[in-house]
């Protein structure tokens, strides 16, 4: 009975009984994934009854199977996500020596997950620092293969930083641009059109399946720009050429103004909004890091590079509470692998108390219904954790910043969704 979700084409197909490799995780990781499989499983369950359930099947990675094989990322579990092209984690502690620079890193790169997708909601009654947290609704597609994450650095003093150095000056005319060439480190930072183009039609297609309103290529071009400049143009490029009217450009918007004045421009601009055409902008990073802040109704689709979209994640989190609610997905949506995952690491220091939140982890999971195509599914999680939210029923990182909430631990949080899935 138990089957494989396949990708044939364009099409993910979903079996009724699918296998879903996921891996548990380090430290809180064993305290968050069972709940959440519970809350996963009440969901289809509630929304299918049996003629739908997911089969897991537990792959090893991390501390654990490391204890158990003396690898830390096994053959098995890169074959296991391979064949069953969809699974979630939790997360796991980055192995201090020994080659790996993070299992996280590893898996991505080896599936080539060249998404990193982080969709950022607000739950009523989650405390929030921005003023209008209820119109926060933004989707963060970060490019996750390239950028200065490629890991081409040259450490100061070394014998390749001296020789990178001498081939800047002796052969590519840089001559006093770095300012201590004794003892200056170095980084490579990789931008390529394919790769910024996969990318940012995955957030384009993304968008105009959901109807969301515009795709905001979020980039340093003003500063980097051979690499960043570079990501703009490719978007803007992609969205012209392949997506014709279904997007209205910014670019468009500002030729239209110089050859017919802004108000032809500005009418051009709302007939595309009303019609229904996902408006494609840009802004520059730091530009955007205060906007989204101040006005986060401007902003839905992201699509921006690798250190860009880590830093945007993080702050996003932050204005709807934090890293233990926010879910993430790693996606290659040519092969169809996903991963999807607890944002958040570790937390050793809550390990085995009961305190941590599954909420990251039970979103993503969400998520991964979405993905599946189980939308019923998915909508009941989001309302029953809407309600638990309401009540202020919380774990104890939300509990310590809400006046008249009531204390759950980890598991009894888990209950809580389950008895408000209506
Ligand atoms: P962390 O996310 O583990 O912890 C940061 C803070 O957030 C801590 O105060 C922690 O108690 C709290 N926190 C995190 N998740 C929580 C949850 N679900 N509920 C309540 N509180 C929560 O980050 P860190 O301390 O920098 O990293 C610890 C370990 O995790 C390191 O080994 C790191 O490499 C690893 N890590 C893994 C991932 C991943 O697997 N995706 C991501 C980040 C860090």
């Amino acid at each position: 009975m138990n089957e494989k979700v396949r990708k044939t084409g364009h099409q993910l197909e979903v079996p009724d009984f699918p296998v879903i490799p996921f891996i548990e995780g380090d430290g809180i990781g064993k305290d968050i994934m069972g709940p959440s499989q519970r809350v996963i499983d009440a969901a289809v369950a509630k929304s299918y009854g049996d003629s739908r359930k997911i089969s897991w099947l537990e792959v090893l990675a991390g501390e654990k199977a490391y204890l158990q094989t003396g690898e830390w990322l096994p053959e098995a579990t890169l074959n296991a996500f391979r064949e069953y092209l969809v699974g979630i984690k939790g997360p796991l502690t980055t192995p201090v020596g020994g080659g790996i620079r993070s299992l996280n890193v590893a898996l991505r790169q080896t599936l080539d997950l060249f998404v990193c997708l982080r969709p950022v909601r607000w739950f009523k009654g989650v405390p929030s620092p921005v003023r209008y947290p209820h119109l926060v609704d933004m989707h963060i597609f970060r490019e996750n293969t390239e950028d200065i994450y490629a890991g081409i650095e040259f450490m100061a003093g070394t014998a390749e930083a001296g020789k990178l150095m001498r081939f800047l000056t002796e052969e590519m005319g840089v001559t006093d641009q770095v300012r201590f060439p004794e003892n200056s480190s170095f980084g490579v930072k990789p931008i390529s059109k394919d790769g910024s183009e996969r990318l940012i039609r995955a957030a384009l297609e993304y968008a105009i399946e959901r109807e969301l309103p515009s795709v905001t290529l979020v980039h340093k071009g003003n500063i980097m720009k051979f690499t960043e400049g570079a990501f703009k143009n490719f978007g803007y490029d992609l969205a012209e050429s392949e997506f014709g009217d279904q997007v209205f450009t910014w670019r468009i918007y500002e030729k239209l103004k110089s050859e017919r004045g802004k108000i032809d421009a500005d009418k051009a601009l709302e007939e595309a909004k009303k019609s229904g055409k996902v408006i494609v902008k840009d802004v520059i990073t730091d530009a955007f890091l205060q906007e989204s802040l101040l006005r986060p109704f401007d902003y839905s689709v992201i699509a921006t590079m690798n250190l860009n979209g880590d830093y945007i994640s993080d702050q996003l989190a932050a204005m709807v509470g934090g890293i233990g609610i926010s879910p993430g997905a790693n996606i290659n949506y040519h092969t169809g692998y996903a991963i999807f995952e607890a944002t958040h690491g570790t937390a050793p220091a809550i390990a085995g108390t009961g305190k941590a939140n599954p909420g990251s982890l039970i979103l993503s999971g969400v998520m991964m219904l979405e993905y599946l195509g189980w939308t019923k599914a998915a909508e009941h999680v989001y309302d029953a954790m809407d309600h638990t939210f309401a009540k202020r029923r919380v774990t104890s990182d939300l509990h310590a910043q809400m006046e008249g909430a009531t204390l759950l631990s980890t598991s009894e949080f888990a209950d809580e969704v389950i008895r408000n899935m209506h």
